[in-house]
């Protein structure tokens, strides 16, 4: 298979899921996952239309940084350490592996200069063989620390599901993150919006569609050929 076939496959089954549950399909981001992948090759997937691409170390992401072709949105979507952040403040449009006031101070700090307001999602941990990610009980808590910030802006939620999850428990995990985004935006925070929702990679983003998910993060199942 080649990436396009991979990317029309991943488009089908995100609309099969969004008929299920009445979403619209449009509402949903294939952000591509291109870590371990040359530039070459995700070169490539934005010839089939991706459009955003999404790297978890900052050292690999500027390896490949120039050799990409320009115009694609770059995010982090990987545990960031805080004196990472200025390599990249001027170069990812979004941060989703935001987990700690700390962290997002940083970023707040590296794009005030920049003029830049960045995105952010707060990562929330949703199991524990993953150290990364705010505590479920503390996701409200850091939101209204970082809502203060005045150059990042909260734009929604990020999760991974315990990798060998089941159907059930899968479940479970992206719904909870969905009623968790709707008990916030319920709040009305200033500076805080609940729009976007990252949660689902190759092997579970077809559920995390049908619990609401905006953004998926498929890698291998969109790369292997
Ligand atoms: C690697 C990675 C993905 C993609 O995983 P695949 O199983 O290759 O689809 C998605 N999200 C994060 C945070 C990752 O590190």
């Amino acid at each position: 298979m080649s990436i396009k076939e991979n990317l029309d496959k991943i488009k089908e089954n995100i609309a099969k899921a969004c008929s299920e549950c009445g979403r619209n399909p449009d509402d949903v981001l294939v952000l591509a996952v291109t870590k371990t992948r040359s530039a070459a090759e995700i070169n490539e997937a934005i010839s089939c239309g991706i459009t955003d691409i999404g790297e978890n170390r900052v050292q690999e992401l500027l390896s490949k940084y120039d050799d990409v072709v320009p115009g694609v949105r770059w995010h982090i979507i990987g545990h960031l350490q805080s004196n990472k952040v200025k390599y990249i403040a001027d170069k990812v449009s979004m941060i989703h592996s935001v987990d700690s006031l700390k962290l997002a101070e940083e970023i707040d700090r590296r794009c005030a200069p920049l003029g830049k307001v960045m995105d952010i999602l707060i990562e929330v941990n949703s199991g524990e063989e993953n150290k990364n990610g705010v505590a479920f009980e503390d996701t409200d808590e850091l939101i209204r620390r970082v809502k203060e910030l005045k150059n990042v802006s909260i734009k929604g939620l990020m999760t991974m599901a315990p990798l060998a999850a089941s159907e059930e428990e899968l479940k479970k995990v992206f719904s909870n993150l969905y009623q968790l985004s709707v008990d916030i935006e319920a709040k009305k925070y200033d500076n805080v919006s609940m729009k976007c929702l990252s949660m689902g990679m190759s092997g579970d983003y077809v559920e995390a569609v049908k619990q609401g998910a905006t953004i998926i993060r498929p890698g291998r199942t969109l790369f292997s050929i």
